[in-house]
């Protein structure tokens, strides 16, 4: 018999089980065509009708109007940490915030065409929180001020869009895509790896909007690099499988009502494990209260020599994934739109049980 685990994985992470059993389902033959979505050609009327949907199901859900374009991409995050630059910073300046460690790859890229300003660091605290508006220092000549709405690895996010002192935001926002509404116009670029909350890994969702190209690079341009060479064609074979599954995932989004039911929903599961993480001292939070993550809650135990033993004893209580980043050690459930309720409930429920056992 199959059994799934309660799965707290940073990403690739837990999917929707419906999503998964559907795919199933169809991965021998889709919908009478004979053979799978992955066997087709990417110009065929079956992947062209997924391609078309999945478009749909995202402008709906984000309220992306005719002034946006998407893009399914593969490179993952990281290909947009070069491609932004290259596009939108050559030879210029555009102001980043550093809010952790892929923040600084996305830093590190920038630096490679253009000039980089650092308007906010929290690297001094070990990236614990993430800025407020009044602590934002601008350079007042950038192209754009790229963020990371969610630190994956150190637990924190931005509660809402930061300051941009009028300047398009660009925002890698991996690992909390779709979690929540968001200030669609603020953004002139918005990136992520399915692999957190979206689907499989090898997609990536580009959002651009349109006056935005018309500022990209354009002298001397690598085709594959260039978001122009890129809208409103196939330039190349896209991520068919990922486009695929990212389809199903917006419509079981929408099934469930949306951005706001979605919202809702990660704050709920975040507030119970906060709640066990703050109820005394055996268990210690890592963020900042105020910056603290509704995606991945990291903690550490009090006495830390505990933490492998936390780490075993929730495999053999059925849970995966809590062991937190290897550059920062400690625990981190990651609890993103697929993460059911009752798996939050079960984590809380053996966290309870190994204080009584261990404290
Ligand atoms: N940005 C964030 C916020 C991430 O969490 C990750 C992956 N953990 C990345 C970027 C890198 O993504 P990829 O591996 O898809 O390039």
């Amino acid at each position: 018999k199959q059994k799934r685990a309660h799965n707290f994985s940073a990403g690739p992470a837990a999917l929707p089980l419906e999503v998964l059993q559907k795919a199933q389902e169809e991965l021998v033959d889709y919908q009478g065509a004979g053979a799978s979505i992955i066997e087709m050609s990417h110009r065929g009327p079956e992947y062209t009708e997924v391609d078309r949907q999945a478009r749909e199901r995202l402008s709906r859900l984000l309220g992306l109007g005719d002034d946006y374009e998407i893009l399914f991409y593969q490179g993952g995050a990281s290909l947009q940490f070069l491609m932004v630059p290259y596009n939108f910073n050559t030879g210029k300046t555009a102001d980043y915030i550093n809010t952790g460690t892929w923040s600084k790859k996305a830093i590190k890229e920038a630096k490679v065409f253009g000039d980089v300003h650092i308007a906010f660091s929290s690297e001094d605290s070990n990236f614990n929180r993430v800025p407020g508006d009044e602590e934002l220092n601008f350079s007042g000549k950038g192209e754009y001020v790229h963020f990371t709405s969610n630190n994956t690895i150190f637990g924190t996010q931005f509660r809402n869009e930061p300051a941009s002192d009028g300047l398009p935001l660009a925002c890698d926002a991996s690992s909390d895509f779709l979690s929540r509404p968001v200030d669609i116009n603020r953004y002139g670029v918005l990136y992520a790896g399915a692999q957190k909350n979206a689907g499989p890994a090898g997609l990536t969702i580009v959002i651009l909007r349109k006056d935005m190209l018309e500022k990209a690079r354009s002298e001397n341009v690598s085709s594959m690099l260039s978001y122009p060479t890129q809208v409103g064609t196939l330039f190349n074979t896209p991520p068919v499988f990922g486009v695929y599954i990212f389809n199903y995932v917006l419509e079981w989004i929408e099934s469930k009502g949306g951005l706001e039911a979605m919202d809702r929903l990660n704050q709920q599961k975040a507030g119970i494990l906060y709640d066990e993480i703050d109820r005394d001292d055996f268990y210690a939070g890592t963020a900042d209260k105020a910056s603290r993550s509704l995606m991945n809650v990291t903690f550490r135990l009090k006495d830390e020599a505990l933490e492998k033993t936390f780490i075993e004893e929730s495999k053999k209580a059925g849970m995966s994934g809590l062991k937190g980043h290897r550059s920062v050690g400690g625990m981190r459930a990651s609890i993103y739109n697929a993460c059911p309720q009752a798996s939050v409930e079960a984590l809380v429920e053996f966290m309870q049980e190994f204080r009584r056992t261990h404290g």
